[in-house]
């Protein structure tokens, strides 16, 4: 793949600015540079909101039916282009293909949720609230009667600041619906996997938004700083670490901005006694070690309860041998490599501190077969994690597995509820009491039963809790549409 430099897209054209600084990504299995992009365009972001301001009442006039027209055509070249947008995908950030494919997937099925914004966008109606008169209590003692209706308006431009991890799919949990609610929207994608936004937002363009409805700057701190605090934007969406997200957050709505900001987790999967042998090993090994455990919902620390360990731990040690390590191209692969090298160090320190804080390795991910490279790293096993190693209570983000112990369900609640994140929870079980109990009183937003990675569909709210979110309304579902369109309580009197 040759190396792209990129553009900013604003208006429906590519805009050059390249800034003083750019920044260089490669494909993380095999070092070739795939693109370059500026970081530090404050030009480029006033251009980008200047075109969706310009662009917004218009489009916030367009029929609702005719504004989701565009997203209808859009859903039908993203399947016609997956493979396209999955070698994008796989080349900018190493993820396996098949993961590839699935997260595009899901971005289409965010866009068939927006593609209901007539139905879900309407409001509500209460007719003869009241009858008009000192005198009279109804309309045929002459009174006048009065209605209310609560429609939901647009809110005008709306900004998205997104992590690498997803590249095509977390940006898609905002605009569609945004867009779709009537407001344009400025899209900054993570610098590190700016390739396949870039592709998608000319696919939507090939759709026929109009100019200016969407758009895309490339940039850093500077650029993300400049744009939520600018006055004409009216909302943020942000997905990533919970350290930006509450700076996002506490920065955004300081300057009046609407605000919802997804941010990391440490996510607690708990094993009982009587869980489906194969299930549970199976959902573990897909949580904790899929997409090289750079997911939110990414099983990490695992709580084992009573005798539990006497099956799980062999058979988990034996199944996790067997997942390859190799680049995302290769047919039926594990996991690809990490975003980079620097997380591949990051990832390395923390196998260490797990060691030098005494819990027992299984397996060490640094010795694992796989390509010479910087960013290889496999799967790690730790067994006899307490609550207060870093492995325990820090978000690793790559593939090591802290396993943990109780003698109890109750006792696992508690350990998994003393992580101030609350992205996730999950329980593997054959009992319903058990699940019912786990559900109860977990401090988690995203609730997994037998299932290693309970991530909702797009018509359901991704609810993460304590500092795995900041905000009230989140992403997806009828949340978004709440948090893309305020209402307007109108009341009526005619005489
Ligand atoms: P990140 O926080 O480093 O970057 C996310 C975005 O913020 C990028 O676009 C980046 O340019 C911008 N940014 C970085 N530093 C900034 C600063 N100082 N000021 C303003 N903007 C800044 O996150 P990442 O490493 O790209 O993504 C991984 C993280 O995202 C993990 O913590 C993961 O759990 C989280 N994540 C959360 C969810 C969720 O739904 N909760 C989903 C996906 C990823």
């Amino acid at each position: 793949m040759s190396t792209r430099v990129l553009s900013h897209f604003i208006a429906g054209k590519a805009v050059v600015d390249a800034g003083t600084q750019q920044w260089t990504n490669m494909n993380p299995a095999t070092g070739e540079v795939v693109s370059i992009l500026p970081m530090d365009s404050i030009a480029a972001a006033d251009q980008a909101v200047a075109a969706a301001d310009e662009a917004y009442p218009a489009w916030s006039a367009t029929p609702v039916g005719d504004r989701v027209q565009p997203l209808f055509k859009y859903k039908s070249i993203l399947e016609a282009n997956i493979d396209e947008l999955a070698d994008l995908i796989v080349a900018e950030h190493g993820k396996a293909r098949a993961e590839a494919i699935g997260s595009v997937r899901r971005g289409i099925d965010c866009i068939e949720f927006a593609c209901g914004a007539p139905t879900l966008m309407m409001g509500q109606t209460l007719p003869q609230i009241a009858v008009s008169s000192s005198f009279c209590r109804t309309e045929d003692e002459g009174g006048v009667p009065i209605d209310s209706t609560a429609d939901r308006t647009p809110i005008g431009v709306c900004v998205g600041i997104t992590p690498f991890n997803f590249p095509l799919m977390v940006p898609m949990w905002m605009w569609p619906m945004a867009v779709a609610c009537g407001n344009t929207f400025v899209l900054k994608p993570s610098e590190k996997v700016p390739l396949s936004s870039v592709r998608a937002f000319e696919f939507a363009d090939e759709a026929g938004f109009p100019p200016g409805v969407l758009n895309l700057v490339h940039g850093g701190a500077d650029v993300v700083n400049h744009l939520i605090t600018h006055d004409d934007v009216r909302a943020v969406s942000f997905v990533g670490s919970t350290k930006i997200a509450k700076h996002i957050y506490q920065t955004a709505t300081a300057a009046g901005k609407r605000a919802q900001c997804m941010g990391g987790a440490k996510n607690y999967m708990v094993i009982m006694p009587d869980a489906n042998h194969e299930a549970a090993i199976e959902g573990v090994i897909g949580s904790v070690f899929g997409n090289s455990g750079q997911r939110c919902l990414a099983g990490s620390a695992v709580v084992l309860v009573g005798d539990a360990g006497d099956w799980f731990v062999p058979a988990v040690v034996e199944a996790t041998k067997k997942v390859s390590v190799a680049s995302g191209e290769t047919k039926g692969v594990g996991i690809g490599p990490v975003i980079d090298c620097a997380s591949r160090e990051r990832i390395a320190g923390y196998v260490q501190r797990g060691i030098d804080e005494g819990a027992e390795i299984l397996l060490d991910g640094r010795e694992a077969l796989m390509p010479e490279g910087d960013c290889f790293i496999g799967p790690t096993i730790f067994d006899r994690v307490t609550s207060d190693m870093a492995i325990a209570t820090d978000e690793i983000f790559g593939p090591v597995m802290s396993i943990m112990r109780a003698s109890s369900l109750d006792e696992a609640i508690d350990t998994a509820n003393t992580s101030p994140y609350g992205n996730m929870g999950v329980i593997f079980t054959s009992s319903g009491y058990s699940a019912r109990r786990f559900k109860a009183a977990s401090r988690a937003g995203m609730i997994g039963v037998n299932v290693g990675v309970p991530a909702p569909m797009s018509v359901f709210p991704f609810a993460g809790w304590g500092h795995s979110f900041y905000g009230d309304l989140h992403a997806n579902g009828p949340d978004a549409v709440r948090f893309y369109t305020e209402y307007k309580i109108t009341v009526t009197r005619w005489l």
